[in-house]
């Protein structure tokens, strides 16, 4: 997979292109990337990229043209490389909201993504109207500025291309499966008087499955009723499932551990800080 990021600061993108799981498979070959400055496209002396609004107020706006030209030579050089041209996408706090789904949509049909990343008040709406074939927030909050957002999209698009992560983990993770992932434990089994769970020492494999699918129900329930709904709604949710909810609702749900089942008992937070 390719990735053009036109973008006036290229040299944060060695974030993902030098790090971690992005960076192993960027060395396997599952993924390049080139970036595009909207400086290097201007045609005036002091390079200007961007301008005062029209109709007034704070903050600059950059200029259609410098990023017109950087996208149409993303584009170019995805042709030259023998990839179709890729979707154009924008990063943008107005944008829709991105979507595991759509993240695996990219890493499974896209062979080139350009990302656009604004900066200062955004973009001149007709760059977006003429070249952009979609505008994507990562969240409802404001950045100052697209690049992490389009390296939040490049590293989620990475751990979805075959053979990125070393264990094909990614099917069971937070929403792959409609709901939040299971909480994760490690050695020691007893950490500041915080015992493991019981069931994850068990070695009967059935009975861990469960427990798993049980904690993510109860977190999910929890943190997001929406996608309870939506996996229901999936067909998802079974009857074990629905039967375990309906405990949970109605406080029976046994096998919460109590370390998990209050997350915001901000009191044992405290004593640990202290500790
Ligand atoms: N005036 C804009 C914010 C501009 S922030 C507004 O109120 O919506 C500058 C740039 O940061 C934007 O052009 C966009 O590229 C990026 N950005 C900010 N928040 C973002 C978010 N939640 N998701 C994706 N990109 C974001």
């Amino acid at each position: 997979m390719r990735f053009d990021v036109v973008t006036l600061f290229p040299e944060m993108f060695a974030a993902v292109s030098e790090h971690g799981i992005t960076r192993r498979a960027r060395e396997l070959g599952l993924w390049t990337m080139a970036t595009w400055s909207p400086r290097d496209f201007t045609s005036d002396r002091h390079r200007t990229v961007d301008d005062r609004p029209f109709g007034g107020g704070p903050g600059m706006v950059l200029m259609a043209e410098p990023l017109a030209a950087a996208v149409s030579a993303a584009g170019a050089a995805q042709r030259w490389a023998g990839h179709a041209t890729g979707t154009v996408v924008a990063l943008s706090a107005s944008g829709r909201r991105l979507t595991d789904a759509r993240v695996r949509q990219w890493a499974k049909e896209c062979g080139a993504l350009t990302l656009v990343c604004g900066r200062y008040e955004g973009i001149d709406q007709r760059f977006l109207d003429a070249l952009v074939d979609e505008e994507v927030s990562i969240g409802d909050f404001v950045l100052s500025g697209g690049e992490i957002a389009a390296m939040a999209v490049i590293d989620a698009v990475v751990r979805q291309l075959p053979g990125a992560l070393k264990i094909e983990s990614s099917a069971e993770e937070s929403f792959a499966t409609g709901l939040l992932d299971a909480p994760h434990f490690t050695r020691p089994e007893r950490w500041r008087e915080r015992p493991v769970p019981a069931a994850l020492l068990s070695g009967h494999h059935a009975q861990i499955d469960r427990w798993r699918r049980e904690q993510a129900l109860a977190k999910t329930a929890r943190e997001r009723p929406d996608l309870i709904a939506s996996a229901r709604a999936a067909g998802r949710l079974d009857e074990r499932d629905e039967k375990f909810l309906r405990d949970c609702a109605q406080g029976t749900g046994g096998t919460v551990p109590p370390a998990l089942g209050n997350p915001s008992s901000a009191a044992a937070k405290t004593a640990d800080n202290a500790a």
